[in-house]
């Protein structure tokens, strides 16, 4: 006897395979039959005809701080999303000491958008080393399952201290960090992250840690992966880094290199183009990489006082160092601020970062003094045209006119979709970067599997829903070597879907203060889902999270090799 039967449904095993007419039997937690006749069992559930396809695989997520307090990881689960791997990009929670905690969250909060005070309310440190951290959420158990990666910048700072955001690392601590990796591979990390972007700063400007590494670091501690002989290497690419450096990388360790964050970027659309290239050439080569690519445009909302999508300009940095102080101001008004920040965002250099392509895009969403009321949803180019201004001044002048606190929002990459397309149907690119459990007052992209069945399968015809089914299930599974999911087939964890594909897809942004603290973040409810199973059990039915679901996800620590 089953314990649970969804039939009715067009089935989609999630690797690819035509959609068939049947269903789907559990038992004990994993998939028992698929198709007709399934047989006798103890809940039977009538989809309706509707799609049965498997969880999504999340592999970009950032809940390291979250799960210690909401084992929802909301909203991810709500989204069909059914793994969450945490950790990227280097930034993680653990290992940490007592006396690196209060910098751990002020970090978090500048480099991932998550508000300091529901960090410092709602952080559970009772851990200090990695293994001890895995300790901690297997034990608190989770909604979604888990999988964690070690973050470079958090090992950075447990070796080094303060040292962390000044100076390369000695031969001796080197060594100790490449210990704590490889002592959290042996624990069941799923791998190894870093992040070189320009983009990536902790408090007060100043770059995050693992971007103070030198060449012999990065070798060393990846290095760990290839003695262990598992593990994904993991990164967030800056300009210093290159695809054929990543590519010794994987041929050194013989470890598969995840290379995040590939957009569109208006400014340089060749860019992306050429590292694709360098991937697929180093394919061809044996060398398993892969570019990560969304499958939405990245937009965001920001004020002038805390203008997160102007931190990747280089000449910007002195405003992130005054932040804060009266300095803040006066460098508005600064001339040769002013030009500096000007001619670069003229000029390529950085990728994805903010240009002048990026005002194309850039509106007034709201506005906190009354005085520019009659601004709100207005394009910040025509405003700039009609002030007969550069709009880089206007939006300065606006600033120092008390606009300090106006919110724009902008698209700032991956908005021209023809170019999109060719990303999402690479061979080579894996679909994520939803960056879930981050920058939660200005985004939500936690829904990106459903915005790719809704948008790019029904409404663009682009892809059919079999392949894109595949995108966020076996592929992303198999590339991080999580054995048994993202697929409906026999003996496999019974992580399970349920959406009408006429409806499917993301629904308006709007705002929710349910952070601890009582602080608020961005929310964008999912549309057409009508059912989420983890390991059997139902979390999600038509009406959305279910409160008293328990919590079946499980921490995953054995990946295969
Ligand atoms: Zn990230």
């Amino acid at each position: 006897m089953h314990d649970l039967v969804i039939e009715n449904a067009r089935v989609i095993d999630g690797l690819g395979g035509a959609a068939i007419e049947g269903g789907v039997a559990i038992k004990d937690g994993r998939i028992a039959r698929v198709g007709k006749n399934l047989g006798s069992t103890k809940t039977r559930v009538d989809a309706g005809g509707l799609v049965v396809a498997p969880g999504i695989v999340d592999l970009h997520t950032h809940y390291d701080a979250q799960l210690t307090w909401d084992s929802f990881a909301t909203p991810s689960p709500a989204n069909g999303v059914t793994t969450v791997v945490i950790g990227n990009c280097g930034f993680t929670i653990a290992p940490c000491k007592p006396e690196h905690r209060d910098l751990t969250m002020r970090n978090l909060g500048h480099v991932e958008g998550m508000p300091l005070d529901a960090m410092r309310a709602g952080v559970d440190w009772s851990f200090e080393t990695y293994p001890e951290y895995l300790d901690m959420l297997e034990r608190k158990g989770s909604v979604p399952n888990v999988a964690s990666f070690c973050g470079h910048s958090s090992v950075r700072v447990n070796v080094m201290g303060e040292d962390a955001v000044k100076r390369k690392a000695t031969d001796a601590e080197v060594a100790k960090m490449k210990h704590i990796v490889r002592e959290a591979m042996d624990a069941g990390a799923i791998g190894f992250s870093t992040s070189t972007l320009e983009q990536h700063n902790g408090e007060g400007g100043i770059p995050m840690p693992s971007r103070f590494a030198g060449e012999h670091e990065l070798l060393e501690l990846t290095g760990a992966l290839g003695e262990a002989g598992k593990g994904v290497f993991m990164l967030t690419k800056g300009m210093t880094t290159t695809v054929p450096w990543l590519e010794h990388v994987a041929a050194r360790n013989g470890r598969p290199v995840m290379i995040a964050a590939l957009f569109t970027d208006p400014n340089d659309p060749e860019r992306v183009v050429a590292e694709f290239g360098e991937i697929q050439t180093a394919r061809r080569r044996g060398r398993e990489l892969w570019g990560q690519v969304a499958c939405y445009p990245l937009g965001m909302e920001f004020t002038l006082s805390l203008p997160y999508p102007l931190h990747a300009i280089l000449a910007w940095r002195p405003a992130m160092e005054a932040l804060g102080t009266d300095r803040y101001a006066q460098l508005f008004r600064d001339r040769s601020f002013r030009e500096a920040v000007k001619s670069e965002a003229r000029g390529k250099g950085v990728p994805v970062r903010f240009s002048y392509h990026s005002f194309e895009h850039m509106h007034v969403h709201d506005v906190a003094n009354p005085k520019f009321k009659s601004l709100v949803g207005s394009l910040v180019p025509d405003l700039a045209r009609a002030a007969d201004k550069d709009p880089f001044d206007w939006m300065l002048d606006h600033a120092l006119d008390g606009g300090m606190e106006t919110l724009f929002d902008c698209k700032l990459f991956n908005v021209d979709e023809e170019k999109v397309r060719d990303l999402l149907v690479h061979p080579c690119a894996a679909i994520g970067l939803g960056d879930a459990g981050a920058h939660l007052t200005f985004l939500c992209d936690a829904g990106y599997g459903l915005h790719l069945f809704g948008h790019w399968v029904r409404e663009r015809g682009d892809l059919t829903l079999e392949q894109a089914v595949q995108m966020v299930t076996s592929r992303p599974a198999d590339a991080y070597r999580i054995a048994d999911r993202g697929r409906l087939v026999p003996g496999a964890h019974a992580d399970v879907i349920l959406f009408d594909p006429q409806t499917v897809g993301r629904g308006e942004k709007y705002r929710v203060s349910d952070l601890p603290a009582g602080a608020s973040r961005v929310d964008i409810p999912p549309l057409g889902l009508k059912g989420v199973w983890v390991n059997g059990r139902r979390v999600v039915d038509e009406k959305g999270p279910l409160k008293n679901c328990g919590k079946p996800g499980v921490l995953i620590r054995n990946f295969a090799a």
